[in-house]
């Protein structure tokens, strides 16, 4: 089993360090590590997170004490009835246990301090009918919402930093004693975070937030069509409190073709020929994504009919391969004749033997 670092190691401090060393080693570190100065690094990320927690525990001075105490696994390792004082610790839950210690993470925490997750964002990116074929990178404005430039996140006016809660000395929490119960809620003044900036950083209102637009590499998968959405995990709005971020969603719109219509992986292409070259039968010109081929039309084939060109449609999205191009047969009828064209059809029509509505007959 791997040794788990105890908080004192993850700040780099010693056992009997100050509250001021604690703070002062925690701030460079969450500066060193913090997501908005090492993007796309997990490592970082993750010991980002290990340098929060440490400090949520050692901040507070209950908690740091509990831990001095019992170890990470607080009074749940603890041999059972071993309590302090007269309370019997097999006698509660962990949840009241939390809040009658106000400690330990796990259970209930001071709900301002606890990681979340950044919201996910969704962009759309319009795209030629053409690209969605063949696939393309395209660049994706993005407005999100991250760290201050100016003052780092903190919300402090640069220069300042933040200080410790009057209110709840640094605990996120206010406890109210009931009994031998007491009842934990975010603290007001600082809404949770344990900290209170005496001068808001002018650029954000001490928000410690900007809104900025950032432009995403996205490569749009050949074969890609309306609403396929792809997705750039860690490129949403940046977590709170050490929280992973969200993902971004880039969703496509592909532009309408004036000849092709998608049907899943196939392409649909209306192809007019003359009543002769249907019943007849010929050989046409017909344009594909990749340029033209020549199709075969048989003798005597109907208006609607669909021929198939194997493998000329749009690239599979998953499982590879390409659809297939179907060419639906569209008889055209003249709208004028010329002289010759006429006397062609009148003579046609007195030889022939074709009685179309044949099934009607009978029928009243
Ligand atoms: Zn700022
Ligand atoms: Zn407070």
């Amino acid at each position: 089993m791997a040794a788990v670092k105890s908080p004192y190691e993850i700040l780099g401090v010693s056992r009997n360090a100050s509250d001021e060393e604690i703070k002062k080693a925690y701030r460079k570190l969450a500066r060193q590590l913090h997501p908005d100065r090492n993007p796309d690094d997990p490592e970082a990320e993750e010991r980002f997170k290990e340098v929060q927690g440490a400090y949520d525990l050692l901040s507070d001075p209950e908690k740091r004490k509990a831990y001095d105490t019992f170890g990470a696994s607080g009074p749940r390792g603890f041999p059972g009835g071993a309590g302090t004082g007269s309370v019997r610790f097999e006698d509660f839950d962990f949840g009241s246990l939390g809040d009658l210690f106000g400690m330990f993470g796990g259970g209930r925490r001071g709900a301002g301090r606890q990681p979340v997750r950044g919201n996910d964002l969704e962009a759309h990116v319009r795209v030629s009918f053409e690209d969605s074929l063949r696939g393309a990178q395209v660049r994706v404005p993005v407005s999100a919402e991250t760290a201050c430039s100016t003052c780092g996140g903190t919300g402090a006016e640069p220069g300042t930093a933040p200080v410790t809660c009057p209110q709840c000395q640094g605990r996120g929490v206010v406890s109210e004693a009931q009994g031998l119960f007491a009842f934990s809620q975010p603290c007001p003044r600082c809404r949770g975070n344990g900290t209170v900036v005496e001068r808001p950083c002018r650029a954000c209102r001490g928000t410690g937030r900007e809104r900025k637009t950032k432009r995403y590499a996205v490569t749009i998968p050949p074969g890609a069509k309306t609403g396929t959405r792809i997705r750039l995990k860690g490129k949403g709005e940046p977590g709170r409190n050490g929280g992973p971020p969200g993902d971004l969603y880039v969703v496509v719109d592909v532009e309408p073709s004036p000849l092709f219509e998608r049907r899943g992986a196939d392409l649909v292409l209306d192809v007019p020929v003359t009543y002769a070259e249907a019943a007849l039968g010929a050989t046409v010109e017909i344009p594909t994504p990749d340029g033209p081929v020549a199709l075969k039309i048989p003798a005597g084939t109907e208006s609607g009919k669909l021929l198939r060109v194997k493998g000329r449609g749009a690239p599979r999205l998953s499982g590879g391969g390409r659809g297939d191009l179907l060419a639906r047969v569209k008889v055209t009828v003249p709208k004028k004749l010329t002289k010759a064209e006429r006397e062609a059809l009148e003579a046609y029509s007195k030889v022939s033997r074709e009685r179309p509505r044949e099934r009607f007959a009978g029928v009243r």
